[in-house]
């Protein structure tokens, strides 16, 4: 199979996906609104509603989540960049799409993305530390390199 044939195969994953979620998450809704209508009968049974509610519009917020990442890769689908990381136009290896079919980066990218998160994170604990106090040698030293 080539790249081309296998990311036309993995288009079809995606579409299916996302169709699967719009469902679900269209019947969610619908649950939703027929909620309010319901006589619930007592306490406990409203707390056993709330509870229910709460799940599922956490749920239902991964899930639209994930349905607009499929929709951006089906964009870039579209515009004949699907495959191809965002970050430095290489393409991104099969075996990460398909392990991730929605991923618009390649594994590289990806960490130096989160390494750099991280590096700010300890920058700002480090500068929140600094407003309290002054900075020892070697936490001063982490800022610089
Ligand atoms: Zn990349």
């Amino acid at each position: 199979m080539t790249r081309k044939e296998s990311l036309l195969r993995l288009r079809q994953v995606l579409i299916r996906r996302r169709d699967a979620l719009r469902r679900t998450l269209h019947g969610e809704l619908e649950h939703f609104n027929t909620m309010d209508d319901r006589v619930v009968g007592d306490v406990v049974d409203q707390a056993l509603e709330t509870d229910y509610g709460t799940i599922n519009s956490q749920l239902a917020e991964t899930e639209s989540r994930e349905l607009e990442q499929i929709e951006h890769a089906l964009t870039r689908f579209r515009e004949r960049r699907y495959g191809v990381c965002e970050s430095c136009d290489r393409n991104i290896p099969l075996a990460r799409l398909r392990a991730l079919p929605y991923a618009t980066t390649c594994i590289r990218c990806r960490k130096e993305a989160e390494s750099v998160t991280q590096v700010n994170r300890v920058r700002d604990y480090w500068l929140r530390f600094d407003a309290a106090q002054p900075l020892k040698p070697a936490s001063k030293q982490l800022l610089t390199t």
